[in-house]
């Protein structure tokens, strides 16, 4: 049974697990990044969203896939 974190909207796998309480658009994540990092990231999303219980959470630089504990975490970089 997951849990809803009434202070930043954060799905999380249950009540008080530590996170980084504030909200963070994903949007901002990849601000300034290559339109092709997204589309990547976008494809990664889809395949993820269809498994069990899996929450993605948002912080300011990177993304997180948790399924009871972090398994997958997307820190994208700037680059040139
Ligand atoms: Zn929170």
């Amino acid at each position: 049974m997951s849990w809803t974190c009434p202070k930043c909207d954060r799905e999380l796998p249950w009540k008080d697990y530590r996170h980084y309480c504030a909200r963070v658009s994903l949007d901002s994540v990849f601000e300034g990044r290559s339109p092709e990092l997204l589309l990547a990231f976008d494809k990664i999303l889809a395949e993820v969203a269809e498994w069990e219980k899996v929450l993605i959470g948002v912080t300011p630089n990177c993304i997180v896939f948790t399924r009871r504990v972090g398994f997958l975490i997307i820190r994208p970089t700037k680059s040139g």
